[in-house]
């Protein structure tokens, strides 16, 4: 199996002096392509802290995050964002829908961003692959939660990401939803190859 992401000597502290917190401290270690890869631990063991450093949406005190080989630690805040883009897809607790927009809309949103924006065609390939084909239209307001997910997994897929990064995805479903979207991604992983680090 292939390492995609590696930290190395990872840390994040919080704060100076008496209210330091570290919360990540010297992490080594290896996320691999095409696999689904849960990080697990009680609430303020540091999950979100590692995501955001392995999302370079915020910078580590120490240590640094290699993505295919390539040290990130030296990016400027341009070559950051644009790497970002390039490279990562985004899902969040709460889907973050824009609600007066469509579902289609909304996954549309982060390709025109980029330059060589993706059709209409590639966010309904992605609707497709998470089972939303019949709701294209609907308005974000007008679907389940778990619909909503599915969308938000959509959005993060539009760009062709590397790694999709995906912070408790179904931390806001009931268990029944959640193991669905779970067992989502970890089809998308074994049957498309893409990398999901949740
Ligand atoms: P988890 O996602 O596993 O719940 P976090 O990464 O959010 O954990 O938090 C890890 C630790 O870092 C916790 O002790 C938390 O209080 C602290 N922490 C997180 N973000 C900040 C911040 N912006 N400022 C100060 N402390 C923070
Ligand atoms: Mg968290």
């Amino acid at each position: 199996m292939d390492k995609l992401i590696e930290t190395i000597d990872l840390t994040k502290i919080y704060g100076e002096k008496e209210t330091a917190v570290t919360a990540l401290n010297s992490i080594n270690t290896t996320f691999n392509q095409n696999q689904f890869t849960a990080i697990m631990g009680p609430s303020g063991s540091g999950k979100s802290t590692l995501l955001n450093m392995i999302g370079l949406l915020d910078k580590p005190t120490q240590g640094k995050v290699l993505v295919d080989g390539f040290d990130t630690s030296n990016l400027t805040d341009n070559e950051i964002s644009a790497f970002r883009n390039e490279k990562l897809g985004f899902v969040f607790q709460f889907s973050n829908l824009l609600a007066d927009l469509t579902v289609l809309e909304n996954v549309l949103l982060p390709s025109q961003i980029q330059l060589d924006s993706p059709t209409n065609d590639k966010a309904k390939e992605v609707l497709e692959k998470v089972g939303l084909s019949d709701q294209l239209f609907k308005r974000a307001n007008k679907i389940s939660g778990g619909q909503a997910q599915r969308a938000a997994i959509a959005r993060g897929l539009v760009n062709n990401p590397t790694v999709v990064l995906a912070d408790e995805p179904t931390g806001n479903l009931d268990s029944v939803t959640a193991k669905n979207i779970v067992e989502l991604m970890k089809r998308m992983a074994r049957d498309l190859g893409q990398t999901f680090i949740v």
